[in-house]
């Protein structure tokens, strides 16, 4: 069997390296010539350290993983603590840790563990042909790659999504602007092993440790769309959104590098239940773009890979088949983690106020129990235990 995987970021390098863990023979085309992730880092949870545990990747993880022991939100004027506490049950009850890690090393490792060269770059992908027993990627400089199975793990804007499904979706505003990137640890910002949030004003800055002794930092600030802002502008425009916070947040950002944040207009699509025809099977953000709310995105491809390269390795009714296995025990899963994301999304940037004045007055009761649940069920929805 060949495997076509489009696209070389989370998605389509997790899919390739378990395709190739199972003996499947496969062949990787991206559309750029050198990937730049969108953010400056990610947090993978436990149910994705278990997808790249399972795919071989334990220990080069554990060394890009920066150590996240306690979790924290903090009143954004004073800046003092509504509630902390440690993450230890949460590890205890899934059996693993999360791990905040830099994106480009996270997408160095996994080219590095598929193998870098084997990547054809420079390929965009501009449509998809089927026949009765293999599937054709047509690319934007004439050439084409036929195989017996193709993964579309082109991203959200992806081309294929709309061969799958028959229609076009729309991706949809979130309603809020995301600003990330690296700062060295500073702990009168925030201790150095704790994810330290300061909420209000439906706005919200946040801080995870990655390695090396770095913080990734987030500001999200509630704003129309298409406002005329980039990297020029950032510090004044993050010190105007934050006038009035507590002063780790000011020293924060005075200690950004405004060209290396980056500035993104969320977004997220609606589910859908269709995330294969027959030879074709999305993966990704492709086939499920969510808001990085509860930072299960670049997770749920993780997920995704593990099952895919499950379903093809172990099924004998042939490609179809095993596509349509996946289907089946992924649709649900990813349709629940995008709803989840959106609801927790809406409450913290001030959808509607009142609710959202209502959980910063429920994290001054906090104990930890009711948020450490809610990421436990979350977590234990992935397809390993
Ligand atoms: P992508 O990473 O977008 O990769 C798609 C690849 O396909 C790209 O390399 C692209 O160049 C290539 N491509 C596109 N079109 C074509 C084409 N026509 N032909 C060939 N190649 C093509 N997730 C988490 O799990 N935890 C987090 O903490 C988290 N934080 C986030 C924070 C922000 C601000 C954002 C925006 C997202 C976050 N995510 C997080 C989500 C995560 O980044 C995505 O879910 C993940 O990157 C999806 O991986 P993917 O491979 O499907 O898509």
């Amino acid at each position: 069997m060949k495997a076509i995987v489009i696209g070389g970021g989370i998605g389509g390098a997790c899919a390739a390296i378990a395709l190739k863990r199972f003996g499947i023979e496969t062949a990787v085309y991206e559309a750029v010539k050198e990937i730049k992730p969108v953010g400056a880092a990610i947090s993978i949870w436990p149910n994705g350290v278990k997808c790249l545990n399972y795919l071989g990747m334990k220990e080069p993880l554990r060394k890009l993983g920066g150590q996240m022991r306690f979790m924290a939100y903090k009143d954004y004027q004073q800046g003092q603590t509504m509630t902390r506490f440690s993450m230890d049950p949460l590890i205890q009850s899934v059996g693993e840790q999360p791990y905040p890690v830099a994106r480009a090393e996270l997408q160095s490792m996994l080219l590095d563990t598929y193998g870098r060269d084997e990547v054809q770059f420079g390929k965009r992908v501009t449509h998809v042909e089927e026949s009765a027993d293999s599937v054709t990627a047509w690319f934007d400089d004439g050439s084409s790659a036929t195989g017996d199975v193709l993964i579309a793990a082109d991203g959200t804007h992806s081309v294929i999504r709309q061969h799958v499904l028959g229609y076009a979706t729309e991706r949809r505003y979130a309603g809020y602007v995301n600003w990330n990137g690296l700062v060295e640890i500073d702990e009168s910002i925030a201790p150095a092993d704790q994810w330290t949030t300061f909420v209000g004003e439906g706005k919200r800055v946040s801080l995870m440790p990655v390695s090396d002794n770095r913080f990734y930092f987030f500001f999200d600030v509630p704003l129309p769309k298409g406002l005329q802002e980039d990297r020029a502008t950032v510090r004044d425009d993050l010190q105007r959104y934050f006038a009035g916070w507590a002063e780790p947040v000011q020293k924060l950002i005075s200690l950004i590098n405004p060209d290396t944040t980056n500035r993104i207009e969320i977004h997220d699509i609606e589910p859908f239940m269709q995330l294969v025809k027959g030879r074709i099977a999305l993966l990704g953000d492709s086939g499920h773009s969510t808001t990085p709310d509860i930072g299960q995105g670049g997770c749920a491809a993780m997920e995704d890979a593990v099952v895919l390269a499950n379903v093809l390795q172990t099924n004998s009714l042939g490609i179809e088949d095993a596509l349509l296995r996946y289907q089946e025990k992924r649709a649900y899963r990813v349709k629940d983690l995008v709803l989840k994301a959106r609801k927790r999304c809406d409450v913290t940037h001030g959808k509607e106020m009142a609710v959202t004045e209502q959980w910063y007055e429920d994290l001054k009761t906090e104990t930890g129990e009711r948020i450490l649940s809610g990421m436990c069920e979350t977590i234990l929805g992935g397809p390993l235990e």
